[in-house]
C-alpha cells in the first residue's frame, strides 16, 4: 500500500492547505488559509495540536468556520475539545460548523456541548446543516458543496447503510482546491475534481475491487485525482 508523508502542504500564493494527517479509522486534520484567515476541514483527534504548532492561540480563536465532510469519528473526533479550547481561551466572535444534512454526531455534540457549557460560553456556535448544494461564502472564499456517496456498517458488518456526506470546493482568488471527504468513486467528485488546482482524494478502501460503496481502490482514486491539476490520495489504509 502507499503510504503519504503527513503532514501534506499545498501553497499557490497566500492560498495554502495543509493536511495534518488523514489516517483512517484514526484521524484527519486539514487547516485551509487564504489570505488571513484560517479554515478547519474535518478535525480529528489532534487537531487541536496541530492548529496550536501551526497557527498559535491567537489565530485559533479567530477561526469562524469548520468544515465537516461527514460524521465518522477520525472525522470529527476533535470537535469537543476545540470547542472546549476555544471557551477556556475566551473565543468572542462566533463559530460556524458546516455538516451534512442528517449528521447526527455534529448535532448530538454540539447538545452535550451547550448543556455543560451553556453558562459560560464567550462565543456563539452556529450549526449550518447543508441542505442543498450552492455555493456560499466565508470571508473570500467561495465554497462549493457536493454530495458523495459514503458508507458504514452496523451489526458486525452485516449491515450496511448510507451515511451523510459530502465534499467540498473552496475556492479563492481562480484558484480551486476540491475535498471530496470519504466516498466511493460517483459522478459529482470526478466532475468538481475536473479542472481543479488541487484535488484530495480518498483512496481508503482495503481490496482492490470496490464493491461496496464506501471508499475508492487506489486505481479509482488516481483516476479522479488525475482530472485536476495536481493532486494528493489521502485515507490510505495503514
Ligand atoms: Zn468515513
Amino acid at each position: 500500500m502507499l503510504k503519504s508523508e503527513y503532514p501534506l502542504k499545498w501553497r499557490k500564493d497566500d492560498f495554502e492547505i495543509k493536511i495534518f494527517c488523514s489516517i483512517p479509522n484514526i484521524a484527519t486534520g486539514i487547516l485551509l488559509k487564504a489570505g488571513n484567515a484560517n479554515l478547519v476541514i474535518d478535525p480529528g483527534d489532534g487537531i487541536l495540536r496541530d492548529l496550536k504548532d501551526e497557527i498559535g492561540t491567537e489565530k485559533i480563536l479567530s477561526i469562524s468556520d469548520v468544515f465537516i465532510s461527514h460524521g465518522h469519528h477520525d472525522h470529527l473526533g476533535g470537535v469537543w475539545s476545540l470547542l472546549t479550547y476555544l471557551r477556556v481561551m475566551g473565543k468572542k466572535n462566533h463559530l460556524s460548523i458546516f455538516f451534512p444534512k442528517g449528521c447526527v454526531e455534529i448535532k448530538s455534540i454540539y447538545q452535550a456541548f451547550t448543556k455543560v457549557y451553556s453558562k459560560s460560553l464567550p462565543y456563539k456556535i452556529r450549526l449550518k446543516e447543508i441542505e442543498n448544494y450552492n455555493v456560499f461564502s466565508s470571508g473570500k472564499v467561495k465554497i462549493k458543496p457536493f454530495p458523495v456517496i459514503h458508507k458504514e456498517f452496523l451489526a458486525a458488518k452485516k449491515i450496511i447503510r448510507k451515511v451523510p456526506a459530502i465534499g467540498f470546493k473552496f475556492i479563492y482568488k481562480n484558484k480551486v482546491i476540491c475535498y471530496g471527504g470519504d466516498t466511493a468513486y460517483c459522478e459529482e467528485l470526478v466532475k468538481n475534481a475536473r479542472g481543479s488546482d488541487l484535488a484530495i482524494i480518498e483512496a481508503g478502501h482495503f481490496n482492490e475491487k470496490s464493491d461496496d460503496m464506501m471508499h475508492m481502490t487506489i486505481d479509482e482514486a488516481v483516476k479522479v485525482g488525475s482530472l485536476a491539476k495536481d493532486f494528493f490520495l489521502v485515507h490510505v489504509p495503514e
